[in-house]
């Protein structure tokens, strides 16, 4: 679910990339979802708990045929955590610092949780349990890459 490469940017002629996700088989569906600006996450259909991302093995009930099948979620949380980046290390990312990536457990299940960019800017009034939902970037055509808004900020 990380791999990435750079690509041309069909917007910005000359400026760095932003890295592109590239799916595979098995984060497909999550991807193809988040172009639509929507959050589904995959679910055991053993244990019924998600897992973000999806692997062979359940991380909950270790199951080794968990049959993942992506659901839909609210995409609400709350923040656990956050960070300020001020340099960027990846190529595209020079224009966005500085910025808030958030780790957010979201609602659905206890430590389900999600790092995301904070789309609310480097000045948002972010705080430890702070409400959040999911919001997408479309950074590319045909591809979206979830990150969250403060709830309420606005
Ligand atoms: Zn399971």
């Amino acid at each position: 679910m990380t791999a990435s490469r750079e690509t041309e940017s069909a917007t910005e002629p000359g400026a760095a990339a932003r890295p592109v996700p590239v799916p595979d088989d098995l984060s497909a569906p999550y991807w193809a979802a988040a172009a639509e600006h929507r959050l589904v996450l995959a679910r055991c259909s053993a244990c019924a708990a998600f897992a973000i991302p999806p692997d062979q093995i359940c991380p909950h009930c270790h199951s080794t045929t968990p049959g993942f099948a992506f659901e839909p979620v609210s995409g609400r949380g709350r923040v656990r955590s956050w960070t300020t980046i001020r340099q960027a290390f990846l190529p595209g990312f020079d224009r966005h610092v500085p910025f808030v990536l958030v780790d957010v457990e979201l609602v659905e299940q206890e430590e389900l949780r999600m790092v995301g960019r904070l789309l609310d800017g480097p000045d948002a009034p972010v705080r430890l349990g702070a409400s959040v939902r999911a919001a997408f970037e479309d950074i590319a055509p045909g591809v979206a890459v979830p990150a969250f808004v403060l709830e309420g900020a606005r």
